[in-house]
């Protein structure tokens, strides 16, 4: 187990460092709440190390769709605006896409999935083994979406951070399904801006990834895959030529409509943002009411 995890690891319960330690169970000697050790790794979730969401895939700063890089550049900022001793925690890290921007951190990952990557598999929503102001920076790329009780979620990360701290969110709009059935909300600007009040966030930046371009792809990819295929032979093939034509001529518009692009909803005027970027920070005389 990392040593930085053993150090702030505490029974849910009471709060209180686990007091006994063997190599594949630690007990809490207050109220004898029990934690199995798979690998060096505490499980506080049911979900089996076989339990396996998604594909792990090859994650940096120039990979994948132009969000998943909008995401990357976004997390860097945020995480190198932090202070070099800063506490990090990635919620929901799978199989550590953003480990990357993580190297030489004090950094920890926490997955419902017990998935190889991880340092501890726990739903922070109904078990958290951390006491209340711990870390200075929560993450949560492309989770929320995921997780269908966010409210007791969004507690839990209120009461994990530190008063001043931050909690930095990626979360798609205009995204199709995936991982499913492990995919549960789109919200809306409106609505993430209302869930950060209501849990007593402030919110110190709401941006949304706008991409024309990518958007028209996704539509496009979306006839090629799902709708061609169901037409008859010679339709189909016309219909791939009449697709094909549309991609050239849309190949032409690039140069003026450029490239995506990251601004408020505010000022950008545009309802279809691919998803939204937001960075949350804990006041630091919070009052729970
Ligand atoms: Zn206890």
């Amino acid at each position: 187990m990392k040593e930085l995890l053993s150090s702030i690891l505490v029974c849910p319960n009471c709060k209180k460092p686990f007091s006994i330690k063997e190599e594949t169970i630690w007990r809490c000697g207050q109220d004898g709440y029990e934690v199995r050790i798979h690998e060096g790794k505490p499980i506080f979730t049911s979900m089996p190390e076989t339990a396996h969401v998604y594909e792990k895939v090859e994650r940096g700063p120039e990979q994948g769709t132009p969000w998943r890089q909008a995401n990357w550049k976004f997390l860097q900022n945020q995480v190198s605006g932090q202070d070099k001793e800063a506490l990090i925690l990635d919620v929901g890290s799978g199989h550590g896409d953003f480990a990357q921007i993580f190297a030489n951190r004090n950094y920890l990952s926490v997955d419902i999935v017990p998935y190889p990557e991880v340092d501890l598999a726990c739903d922070l929503g109904e078990v958290v083994p951390f006491k209340e102001n711990t870390f200075d920076l929560l993450v949560l790329m492309n989770v929320l979406e995921h997780v269908y009780h966010f409210h007791q979620l969004l507690d839990s990360l209120f009461y994990l951070l530190k008063p001043g701290g931050s909690l930095v969110i990626a979360v798609p709009f205009m995204i199709k399904v995936h991982q499913a059935p492990f995919d549960f909300y789109r919200y809306t600007h409106y609505t993430l801006q209302d869930l950060a009040k209501e849990h007593g966030f402030e919110v110190e930046l709401l941006e949304g990834y706008y991409d024309p371009i990518f958007f028209v792809g996704e539509g496009m990819r979306n006839l090629k895959f799902w709708v061609l295929p169901k037409l008859s032979r010679p339709i189909r093939w016309f219909a791939r030529g009449i697709l094909i034509f549309i991609e050239g001529l849309i190949n032409l518009l690039k140069p003026f409509i450029g490239k995506g692009f990251v601004k408020s909803p505010d000022l950008a005027k545009n309802p279809a943002a691919i998803g939204y970027h937001l960075m949350l920070r804990k006041r630091v005389n919070s009052v729970v009411e």
